[in-house]
């Protein structure tokens, strides 16, 4: 039995009629496979006007790279017809049904890597590839904002929204998370009011209604507060756990490092002069008792029996912590309430300035307070994206602007529902598309 080489790969690649493979050009010293195709036809459709049978001007050569077949790299050229129009009078060149217009690779290879980059950093699924990674780049940026222009948000209604800074403490990313279907909804440079505003006509543009917003979970910024007003017109906001927790924790270091610079001697006579029990009580005061080693747990144990400012802080941070948890499993509007008043009222008596400041701020958001209290199912997923925004920045190490970070956490964490297919995971049999080349729907080779 002889088997025509060619016309196996011209159906394993899922060419079909004006296109076939005339060759197949296997090096196994380089490592390559070359595909020589060949486009039959001698009159084709104009690409811009679609007037039929038009005349063929030339014929220009070009390569793509392809997925790897076995463990050769594998590469497609053809002489890609370039058609003269005599209606429009135009000459351009045919599109090609396994490439984008411009691009030096297929389809199912820009898939392929846009599918490696929802779980690898950039960087390290270029090297995979073999392939640079400032064309994988490429492949996200033109596919991301292609799948979002078709991203439906008809059905938001809850929302959060948070800031991320890309580089420690400047240039800042606000984002905006669909808090049920727990998934990115946008993201823009900023940290300012005019970034929700911006969210609402993104929100518009997507078949979303910015008065059908009902809920914002946020953080204390007032720059927010004041963009919510202005464009989500029936957002009611609430403060989550997560940022609350982070304030009373950054109240509770201030005093601590207050303390250890200004009555150094006290914390000593009280725990022992010695830089590693300070080591172990500024790490028991951080972390969760139940993280709590041999050492910091006995350091932690020595503070609380001391009137040591670093032990209230600690015991009002602690405090909060038990006020939130109650008011998760109790999931009663009025308990909550007055167990966050006798925290305040304590928090005010405590002599401590960083926690007469934080009772000050929470007291005047206490409604919005109290709403974020009883609603722990966003505070979770605000704590779960932070987790993610920081996997998307070191995915984007080493190409960390904005424009990249906003796109790779689209990609990430908006679960776009129109992006290429990994063609390793093939759903369905291969065939060849049926709109026009270049179409999301990349079952083409
Ligand atoms: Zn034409």
């Amino acid at each position: 039995m002889s088997i025509d080489v060619e016309a196996l790969f011209t159906k394993a690649l899922g060419l079909g009629a004006p296109w076939r493979i005339e060759k197949v050009d296997l090096d196994t010293a380089k490592r390559r496979i070359d595909f020589h195709l060949v486009c039959d036809e001698k009159r084709l459709d104009c690409p811009a006007c679609h007037a039929g049978e038009q005349g063929i001007h030339d014929r220009i050569e070009r390569e793509w790279r392809h997925l790897d077949l076995f463990q050769f790299e594998a590469y497609l050229h053809a002489k890609v017809p370039r058609v003269h129009c005599l209606e429009c009078g135009k000459s351009l060149l045919t599109e090609v049904p396994w490439a984008r217009p411009g691009s030096k690779f297929t389809l199912l290879f820009e898939a392929l890597a846009l599918s490696l980059c929802k779980d690898l950093p950039v960087l390290q699924a270029a090297k995979l590839l073999r392939c640079v990674d400032k064309k994988v780049w490429r492949f996200i940026n033109h596919y991301v904002p292609e799948a979002r222009k078709l991203d439906d948000m008809s059905e938001v209604k809850d929302i959060g929204i948070d800031e991320t800074s890309l580089h420690k403490g400047q240039s800042y990313i606000t984002v905006v998370h669909d808090l049920k279907k727990k998934r990115l909804l946008f993201a823009t440079e900023g940290k300012d009011h005019k970034t929700v505003v911006k969210f609402s006509d993104d929100l518009k543009a997507h078949g979303g209604n910015p008065e059908q917003i009902e809920h914002v979970c946020q953080d204390m910024s007032a720059a927010f507060a004041k963009g919510v007003g202005e464009a989500l017109p029936n957002a009611e906001i609430c403060y989550d756990r997560f940022h609350i927790a982070a304030m009373a924790g950054e109240a509770m270091q201030e005093v601590h490092r207050f303390e250890m610079k200004t009555n150094v001697k006290l914390i000593k006579e009280a725990l022992g002069d010695d830089t590693k029990v300070l080591k172990n009580l500024r790490w028991g005061m951080l972390k969760d008792p139940s993280d709590w080693n041999q050492k910091q747990t006995t350091a932690m144990h020595k503070l609380q029996r001391t009137t040591l400012q670093s032990a209230r802080a600690w015991s009002l941070k602690m405090d909060l912590r038990k006020v939130y948890n109650n008011a998760l499993v109790s999931n009663d509007k009025q308990q909550a309430q007055a167990e966050l008043k006798d925290w305040l009222s304590w928090a005010k008596r405590s002599r401590l300035e960083p926690f007469k400041k934080l009772a000050v701020t929470l007291q005047g958001k206490f409604d919005a307070v109290v709403r974020g209290m009883l609603d722990h199912r966003n505070n979770a997923y605000v704590e779960a994206m932070n987790g993610l925004l920081q996997q998307t920045k070191r995915a984007a190490r080493g190409y960390r602007d904005a424009r990249n970070f906003i796109s790779i956490a689209y990609l990430r964490m908006s679960k776009l529902k129109h992006l290429p297919n990994n063609p390793l995971e093939m759903a369905a049999p291969l065939t060849m598309p049926t709109g026009a080349p270049g179409v999301l729907t990349h079952r083409c080779m």
